[in-house]
C-alpha cells in the first residue's frame, strides 16, 4: 500500500503541474508523432455501404501502436519520482518495447518480464528490447504468459520500491494505475473530439475501440463519456468462440472478481481461479478489463461485443483490400463489428475506428491463419 500511495501522490502532483504536461506534450509531438490523423477511409465506408468510416491512426505513432503514450507518461513520471529502474510486463513484446525505447530515451535502467513461452513465440520483440539496452526476465510460472509476467514484476516492485517503477501496459492493476494509464490515454480521444468539431462542426455519432486490458478503449471513449450523443463501442476477442474456454471476452463472458489489484470482470471458473485465455491478437489476451469498462458496462453508458478470430481476420484483409492499411490483429476485431455498425446507420452517420496499431508483429501469424484456412 505505501508504494501504492507514493505514487497515487507523485501522480497527483504530476498532473497538477503545467510543466510535467508540456513535456508529455513536446514528447508526444516530437518523438512520438502526435497528433496522429483522422482519415476518412472512403473505401471501407463504400464497402460497409452506410456511415462514413473514419479511421484515428495511432498505426502511425513510433514503435507502432498507442502503446507509447502511456509509456512515456508514466515515463516521465518514474523520473519526476527520482526512480533509477523500471520494470514492466510484456505478452508478445509490443510494450515491453514500448518500455525499453522510453528507458533509452531518458536513460533509466529497464527490466522487462515475460512468459518463457512467449519469449520463445516472440524472439524479435526480445531482440528489439535488448537492443534498446532492456534486461529480458523469462517468468516460467503459471501458463508461462502475459498473467504471470503481471504476477513476477509486481513482485520485483514491491521488493525493490525505493528505486523502482513498476510501469503497467494497461488501465489495469491496483489505483492509481487505471486512471493514469486511461489519463495518458485519453490524447487520443481529444484529438479525435478537436478534429471532428473542426473539420465537421460536430462529434462523432459513434467510436468503436478494441479492448483488452481496456487502453486504447478508455483513452479513446473518456472525452466523449459526457456527451451522451455519442455510441461507445469496446469490441472483445471471443477467439475460437464464446462457448468454449479458448476466448478473452472478459466484459462480455466474466464474473465480478479481482485480479491484479483490481475489482472488475474477470474470466474465472466456479471456484475463482483465473481461466486460461485465447485469442489471436497477443494484446487481447489477457484474463481480466479495467474497471472503468466493468462501470460503463453496468450503468449501459458504452457496449461491449465480442468477435471471434476468423472474423478479426476478415476485418484485417478488409483494411488492407480497401485501403492499403495493414493493421494490427487487436484493431482488426473493431474494424470488422464497426463495418457491420455503419451497413446500419444512413450515410450521414460519422463513425471513428481507433486503430490502436500497425500489423507488421502479426505477419506470421496471419500468414499462419491464412495458410491452415486454405
Ligand atoms: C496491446 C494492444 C492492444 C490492447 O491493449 P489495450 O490496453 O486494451 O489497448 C490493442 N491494440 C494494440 C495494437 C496493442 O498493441
Amino acid at each position: 500500500m505505501s508504494a501504492l500511495e507514493e505514487l497515487d501522490r507523485a501522480y497527483g502532483a504530476a498532473c497538477a503541474d503545467p510543466a510535467f504536461w508540456s513535456e508529455f506534450d513536446l514528447l508526444c509531438r516530437d518523438y512520438a508523432g502526435r497528433p496522429t490523423p483522422l482519415y476518412h477511409a472512403r473505401g471501407l465506408s463504400a464497402r460497409a455501404g452506410g456511415a462514413s468510416l473514419l479511421l484515428k491512426r495511432e498505426d502511425l505513432l513510433h514503435t507502432g501502436a498507442h502503446k507509447i503514450n502511456n509509456a512515456l507518461g508514466q515515463g516521465l513520471l518514474a523520473r519526476r519520482m527520482g526512480k533509477e529502474r523500471i520494470v514492466a510486463e510484456t505478452g508478445a513484446g509490443q510494450h515491453g518495447v514500448a518500455v525499453a525505447t522510453v528507458c533509452a530515451l531518458l536513460k533509466v535502467k529497464c527490466v522487462i518480464y515475460m512468459g518463457d513461452e512467449d519469449v520463445r513465440r516472440q524472439s524479435s520483440n526480445v531482440f528489439r528490447m535488448k537492443l534498446l539496452g532492456a534486461e529480458v526476465c523469462p517468468v516460467s510460472s503459471g501458463s508461462r504468459t502475459l498473467k504471470d509476467a503481471v504476477n513476477e514484476s509486481i513482485r520485483d516492485w514491491v521488493t525493490n520500491v525505493r528505486h523502482t517503477h513498476l510501469l503497467l501496459g494497461s488501465a489495469v492493476g491496483p489505483h492509481p494505475y487505471p486512471d493514469m494509464v486511461a489519463n495518458f490515454q485519453s490524447v487520443i480521444g481529444r484529438e479525435t473530439r478537436d478534429e471532428m468539431l473542426a473539420r465537421y462542426g460536430r462529434l462523432p455519432d459513434c467510436v468503436v475501440a478494441c479492448v483488452g486490458g481496456g487502453s486504447n478503449a478508455i483513452g479513446m471513449f473518456r472525452p466523449f463519456v459526457e456527451h451522451l450523443s455519442v455510441r461507445l463501442i469496446g469490441v472483445e476477442a471471443a477467439g475460437k468462440g464464446l462457448d468454449g474456454s479458448s476466448h478473452a471476452a472478459s466484459l462480455v463472458r466474466g464474473r465480478p472478481g479481482v485480479l491484479h489489484g483490481t475489482k472488475s470482470y474477470v474470466l474465472q471458473d466456479e471456484a475463482g481461479q483465473i481461466a486460461s485465455t485465447f485469442s489471436i491478437a497477443p494484446g487481447l489476451d489477457y484474463p481480466g478489463v479495467g474497471p472503468e469498462h466493468a462501470h460503463y458496462r453496468d450503468s449501459g453508458r458504452a457496449t461491449y461485443v465480442a468477435v471471434t478470430d476468423g472474423q478479426a481476420l476478415e476485418g484485417f484483409k478488409l483494411l488492407c483490400e480497401t485501403e492499403g492499411i495493414i493493421p494490427a490483429l487487436e484493431p482488426s476485431h473493431a474494424v470488422y463489428h464497426a463495418v457491420h455498425v455503419a451497413a446500419e446507420l444512413p450515410r450521414e452517420a460519422l463513425m471513428v475506428i481507433n486503430l490502436s496499431g500497425r500489423g507488421d508483429k502479426d505477419l506470421g501469424i496471419v500468414s499462419e491463419a491464412l495458410e491452415a484456412g486454405r
